[in-house]
């Protein structure tokens, strides 16, 4: 908005062939000065000594305000000379928003081919400088009207050569200062809370892949507010010891590694992968524990070990999605995400490309996309665990229920039988089984089919479902037999439930279709278990001998031991 009323005029001075940026004088109180994008030069000095003596005699390429010259630019002079060609004074600020992740910057500012202020920040010494603001140098200077002025800048960085250069009045810088970063923080904080959901899942189910998807995280966030800015913006905190934290650029492909093996579970099912896997997470250690000691050596191979990262990780996914690994195609996903803006930003470091929003925050673009498709694959790996679960649930299912009658079946009662009697056995609850017989079943084979018979089946079973408790254990032994067992009921009530049984069977009309209505009835023998006793075979054999006798007594009847309860009989 600024720029509006601004004329940027290019004027070539006599001294100096360099252009200059003309500053038109303005009204107080109406638009200010805020340039932010305009041209510039720059020197680079390989040799890291040259002194500004030397430099001004170099001769300078043109770029522009906002630049990035790459790795090999460490120490770079950047020129610019500002004309105000308005009848007012001015007092102005030079803002360098990038100081925050450099070594050291020294101004030299020069009127006339003579020096009148220089200023030296060393970054680390710079936490309590009065130029430093925030991560922002500010350098303020005044600007008579008709007068030219010539900035010298030279910026040392640690690794690239990232810069931006802007020139506010007073209101546009204070304004420049206080702004910006929202989207950052917002990077931060979402990643932040998926570290706190990841924390929390780790506790409820402690699967190892949420800590070290955790730790991924924390690497990408700290890497995200440290190089765009935010730590210096929230912390005022520069130089060596937080460039240090520059380490979270390898500890992020560490816990991805890790990440990959855990979700994956190479090691138990794709050995290969795991070795290749383990070989790179190797390589990474040794750089990690070498960067602990010198940093910046240790980040000069960066770029190899992230393109090898790639290749091995690609390849590894790959290799696994060929053998079906349902949850790789999300991660091949989230990571073609992550090296597809990584590449935008190595575009953009290299100083290929002009810098633009997403060019210049492509690594925290990436990490932010691929971090989300994690996390939609460790819910997504929940669900198949879920599946697997419920799949083995209904195979357990079938196995331990007759698929007729849905009771059930005989090798499952046994089993649970068991259970059932050791819970009496503490607790000293009575315990009573039931055993049933269909009467005359055969003869409804014979006269109305096998078809009639099923359906008789189903009925009758749904007469005991519906007579039970919820604790009971129903079951159909085989053929037209079943077994109740009844956990809490003594011989009396027992032979209440067989009578409420048989009375209901006794009563039920069975529609055979075709207007055929079939009745059956039941034969019932019932026992207490002395659970400290016998077993619950045992129990069902005198259960069946009782059923015997109401067969012998003439069907459709309830027969039980009627003896002392608890008191064992000879089987
Ligand atoms: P009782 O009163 O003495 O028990 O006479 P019953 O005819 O019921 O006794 P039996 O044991 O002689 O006959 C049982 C019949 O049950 C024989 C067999 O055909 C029939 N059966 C066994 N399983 C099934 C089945 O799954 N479906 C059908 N429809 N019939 C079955
Ligand atoms: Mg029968
Ligand atoms: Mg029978």
């Amino acid at each position: 908005m600024a720029l509006g009323r601004l004329l940027l005029v290019v004027l070539m001075l006599s001294l100096v062939s360099l252009p200059a940026l003309a500053l038109e004088s303005v009204a107080p109180g109406e638009q200010g000065v805020a340039l932010t994008d305009f041209p510039i030069e720059y020197f680079i000095d390989g040799s890291q000594t040259k002194d500004y003596e030397t430099v001004r005699l170099e001769s300078f390429d043109q770029t522009m305000s906002t630049t990035t010259l790459g790795t090999r630019a460490a120490v770079t002079w950047y020129r610019v000379s500002l004309h105000n060609s308005g009848s007012d004074d001015r007092s102005l600020f030079l803002h360098l928003p990038k100081a925050y992740h450099v070594r050291s910057i020294d101004i030299v500012e020069e009127r006339s081919s003579r020096v009148v202020n220089r200023l030296s920040v060393n970054l680390n010494e710079a936490d309590a400088h009065p130029a430093m603001y925030r991560g922002t140098l500010v350098y303020p200077f005044e600007l008579q009207a008709g007068k030219t002025t010539v900035m010298y800048v030279r910026s040392h960085a640690y690794s690239h050569q990232w810069f931006s250069l802007k020139v506010y009045d007073d209101e546009n810088s204070r304004r420049a200062l206080a702004g910006g970063h929202l989207d950052i923080a917002l990077m931060v904080g979402m990643m932040l809370a998926l570290v706190f959901y990841n924390g929390l899942l780790y506790f409820a189910t402690s699967k190892k892949e949420n800590i070290y998807y955790s730790l991924y995280l924390i690497s990408g966030l700290v890497w995200i507010a440290l190089s765009y800015g935010l730590v210096a913006k929230a912390f005022n905190a520069y130089g060596d010891a937080v460039f240090v934290l520059n380490l979270s650029l390898i500890t992020m492909p560490i816990f991805l590694l890790l990440f990959m093996m855990a979700i994956f579970e190479t090691h138990e099912y794709f050995r290969t992968e795991h070795r290749v896997l383990q070989g790179m997470l190797a390589l990474l250690v040794v750089t990690f524990v070498y960067g602990l000691f010198d940093i910046a050596t240790a980040l000069k191979p960066a770029s190899s070990l992230a393109a090898l990262m790639m290749v091995v990780t690609f390849s590894v996914s790959i290799s696994l999605f060929r053998k079906g690994h349902p949850l790789v195609k999300f991660f091949l996903v989230g990571h073609t995400f992550f090296v597809v803006f990584n590449g935008f930003a190595v575009l953009y470091y290299k100083g290929l490309v002009q810098p633009n929003y997403i060019n210049s925050h492509g690594v925290g673009i990436g990490i932010v996309l691929e971090a989300l498709t994690l996390a939609f694959i460790i819910s997504y790996r929940i669900k198949v665990l879920e599946d697997i679960r419920s799949k083995q649930d209904e195979l357990k299912r079938q196995a331990s229920t007759d698929p007729l009658t849905r009771l059930f079946n005989r090798r499952y009662f046994m089993a649970e039988g068991e259970y059932v009697l050791e819970q009496a056995r503490t607790s000293g609850e009575p315990l009573s089984v039931i055993a049933i017989d269909i009467d005359h079943f055969k003869a409804v084979n014979d006269t109305h089919g096998h078809n009639v018979g099923d359906l008789v089946l189903v009925e009758v079973a749904s007469v005991f479902r519906q007579f039970s408790r919820d604790r009971d254990l129903v079951a159909r032994f085989g053929g037209e037999e079943f077994v109740i067992l009844l956990p809490g009921a003594d011989l009396t009530e027992g032979f209440g439930c067989a009578e409420r049984i048989r009375n209901a069977v006794e009563a039920m009309v069975i529609d055979g279709g075709d207007g055929l209505a079939v009745r059956v009835t039941v034969s019932v023998g019932v026992a207490e278990v002395n659970p400290l006793l016998e077993s619950v075979e045992g129990a069902v054999k005198r259960a069946d001998r009782s059923l015997y006798e109401a067969k012998a007594g003439g069907r459709n009847r309830v027969c039980g031991f009627d003896g002392p309860a608890g008191k064992a009989l000879p089987t």
